[in-house]
């Protein structure tokens, strides 16, 4: 099954997408991470994604593509994959039509979940994350069971992302409105779109998206 988890930023794509590839063994495919790879190997596109980044805004359509497009034809996205922040544009949806009917591949679901503006501030100012297994936490929401200990593997150090500032949010919150929003009514046209509560507590959103895909 490959599916879509669409959402502003904070609204728990990442989340909801780990768990899913530990329920069902699906792989999660974020562009944001790979972007982030590309930064940290300090690549000339790396770099100049890290600026755009860093201001909120979207990298150009035909970078994030071209990575999707690489990284769909790797063997293990044949057990189904989860799109993570990509398509953002509907350039980019358009493009992802494209190639899956090329490499004869679906799409089965898009799953859209609801958070309020006002709640995703808090969201993603709060966010941090394990620094040698990613796991994701939250300052108030999800906290480790022993502070400074991770609850996955133990480890003690932990990163925040350098765009999830107060300051950088406004402006991506702007971008997801104007940019992303549009894909909505694109799926909602071919009759693909499905609609979770992501204002709800973390395992209740689980359980939507889980009676989603059945
Ligand atoms: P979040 O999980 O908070 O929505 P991401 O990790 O998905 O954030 O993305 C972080 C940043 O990476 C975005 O603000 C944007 O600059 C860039 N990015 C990620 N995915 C895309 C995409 N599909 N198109 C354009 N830019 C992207
Ligand atoms: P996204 O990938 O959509 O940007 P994340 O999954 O990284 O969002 O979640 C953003 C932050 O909010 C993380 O710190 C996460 O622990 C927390 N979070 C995720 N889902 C929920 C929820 N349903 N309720 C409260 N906090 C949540
Ligand atoms: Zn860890």
């Amino acid at each position: 099954m490959n599916i879509i988890l669409l959402g502003p930023p904070g609204a728990g794509k990442g989340t909801q997408a780990k768990r899913l590839e530990e329920s069902r063994g699906m792989v999660q495919l974020s562009t944001g991470d790979m972007l982030r790879e590309e930064v940290q190997s300090g690549s000339a596109l790396g770099k100049e994604a890290k600026a755009v980044m860093d201001a909120g805004k979207l990298v150009s359509d035909d970078l994030v593509i071209g990575i999707i497009a690489s990284r769909i034809e790797q063997p293990d996205c044949g057990y189904g994959f989860i799109l993570d922040g990509f398509p953002r544009t509907v350039a980019q949806a358009e493009a992802l039509d494209e190639m899956l009917k090329k490499k004869g591949m679906t799409l089965d679901a898009v799953i859209e979940m609801k958070v309020d503006d006002a709640a995703l501030t808090e969201r993603i100012t709060g966010r941090f994350t394990c620094a040698a297994c990613g796991q994701g936490y939250h300052d108030t929401f999800h906290k480790p069971v022993q502070a400074g200990v991770c609850d996955k593997c133990g480890g003690t150090e932990f990163k925040r992302r350098a765009d999830d500032n107060a300051e950088t949010v406004t402006s991506r919150l702007e971008a997801y409105h104007a940019q992303t929003a549009p894909i909505l009514p694109y799926y909602a046209a071919r009759g693909m779109l499905k609609s979770v509560d992501g204002m709800a507590e973390m395992g209740e959103v689980t359980r939507q998206i889980e009676a989603v895909l059945g």
